[in-house]
């Protein structure tokens, strides 16, 4: 089979990739979400980036464990060091407390991750959990790598060999981020333990050597991931803004922890940024697009999920209304092709043996035997080269279209397909695709109707009154697509 390849971030290249362990499988760790707030957009194409490579992992036959943590204290309102935890802050704001915060937000990634078809880790790993073995963990590196302020425990990065170098190249403005603490050897130095200020009560807080307070945000990951993964493990993701201050302090910790130059991953995975060019995909900043926000107005989650994919997961990516609408188109021709012959087929028939959920993926063993390996291997080769999901997508499309293909053979293809590319191919109906928009005025029978009106009209000639039928669903929010080659009659307008 195809060798995987990806692409390592602390090498800047190409990698063949082998578990460090055959026995234990495929150990990944994933930078997860802050709960202060709903996940915007782009937190979540880092999400459908770490699904990718573990349905990949999986689908060549690894064992996998899989750990995403949930950060439910010590991200600051900044990459400062001191200042507003984002917990905190967002508490005050709703006056709720913390901890109805962080549920209420948890629960609602854990929506957007089934809505997205992203499978779940084998464990969702809760920051405020591990509070004692973070203060075990800061004890037993205390005495050599750090030093205490009146604000908190600082890490002395000069103790770690080559300290950022994960970021390669000096970022100033990674730096600048960081504001500057009175008495901090370095301004690269981080708080490993952040001190309640004097006087004040936090919501979330605990008792240390170093005083009330509460761990910094990199510490978590060094000691979950250690926890729950070993050292060293195989794959550490997150979104590419880890890779400046986040990832570099993590293995600061990892190296002062195991006393080596280990970073603790193999390789360090990041995902590029989808870009809004309005402006609007900063968590902290507010007022941007919601996974929610999509599908009240009418779009099916997948269709972003297919946005995601339609580029490298190394590549910006441009998030447009118009990029979002020929992503549902191109699910919508995907989804046709299988409602029609697939699902039409078995209704036809009413026969239980036919039901579309006896197609099955091919088992690895079975491609020979099948007459499908050659399509496989072509499709392994493209996910196998640094999970290039735009070379994939072509391939799939393909398979739903060729003649020489016959129909049993096309349906256990696509199935076997779709275990890596999560798309929901042979369950997705076309009607799931028509959501209704939360705003909407008429619902989808009063659209039917209406369209039949504006085909008699139409069929009478009087334009005049067809044109007033299609005003009329604009103003209602539904776009009339006349002699659309998909034979959409309309869509909720975006
Ligand atoms: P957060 O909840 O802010 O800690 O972020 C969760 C994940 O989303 C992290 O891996 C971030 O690096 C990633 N991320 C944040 N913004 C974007 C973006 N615009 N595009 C892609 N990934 C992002
Ligand atoms: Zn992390």
């Amino acid at each position: 089979m195809p060798g995987l390849t990806l692409y390592n971030s602390l090498t800047r290249s190409l990698e063949a990739f082998e578990p460090l362990d055959q026995a234990r499988g495929v150990r990944v760790y994933s930078c997860g979400p802050t709960v202060y707030n709903y996940a915007h957009l782009g937190n979540l194409r880092a999400y459908v980036f770490t699904d990718t490579l573990s349905r990949t992992l999986t689908w060549k036959g690894y064992p996998l464990t899989h750990i995403i943590n949930i950060t439910d204290v010590g991200h600051l309102t900044s990459d400062a060091d001191a200042g507003d935890d984002k917990m905190e802050a967002a508490a005050r704001a709703q006056a709720r407390s913390i901890w109805e915060i962080a549920a209420h937000y948890t629960d609602a990634f854990k929506a957007n991750i089934r809505d997205l078809n992203i499978r779940e880790p084998s464990r969702w790993s809760v920051a405020t959990d591990h509070i004692a073995e973070m203060i075990d963990f800061a004890k037993q590196i205390a005495i050599d790598h750090c030093y205490e302020l009146d604000t908190g425990l600082y890490f002395d990065t000069s103790t770690v060999a080559d300290y950022g170098r994960l970021a390669g190249a000096q970022d100033d403005a990674a730096e600048g981020r960081i504001d500057p603490v009175a008495g901090k050897r370095h301004p690269q130095d981080f708080a490993i333990w952040r001190k309640s200020p004097p006087g004040e009560q936090r919501q979330m807080e605990w008792d240390s050597p170093w005083g009330m307070g509460a761990p910094g945000w990199h510490l978590e990951c060094s000691v979950m991931s250690l926890k729950y993964l070993g050292a060293p493990f195989d794959i550490h993701t997150g979104g590419i803004d880890h890779r400046e201050i986040h990832h570099p302090n993590e293995i600061a910790q990892n190296q002062a922890f195991c006393g080596c130059s280990d970073s603790g991953a193999h390789f360090w995975m990041h995902n590029n940024f989808l870009v809004d060019r309005s402006g609007k995909m900063s968590k902290s900043k507010g007022g941007f697009t919601t996974l929610q926000s999509l599908i009240d107005a009418g779009v099916h989650p997948l269709a972003y999920r297919l946005l995601c994919l339609q580029a490298h997961y190394r590549s910006e990516l441009e998030f447009s209304t118009e990029n979002l609408a020929a992503a549902l188109v191109r699910l919508k021709r995907m989804i046709k092709v299988v409602d029609v012959q697939l699902w039409r087929e078995y209704e036809a028939t009413g026969d239980a043996v036919n039901h579309p959920s006896r197609y099955l993926p091919i088992p690895r063993e079975k491609w020979a035997e099948a007459d499908v390996a050659g399509v496989l291997t072509d499709f392994e080769a493209a996910i196998s080269q640094d999970l290039n999901t735009p070379r994939c997508l072509p391939l799939l499309e393909e398979v739903l279209v060729d003649p020489t293909i016959d129909n049993t053979k096309r349906w256990h293809l696509i199935a076997t397909i779709d275990e890596v590319l999560g798309l929901n191919l042979l369950s997705t109906r076309r009607s799931d695709l028509r959501i209704r928009p939360a705003s909407a005025t008429v619902c989808a029978e009063d659209i039917e109707a209406r369209l039949v009106e504006r085909k008699e009209a139409r069929a009478g000639k009087d334009f005049a009154r067809s044109d007033a039928i299609r005003d009329e669903l604009a103003a209602a929010g539904v776009e009339v697509m006349d002699g659309d080659p998909l034979g959409w009659d309309w869509k909720p307008a975006l």
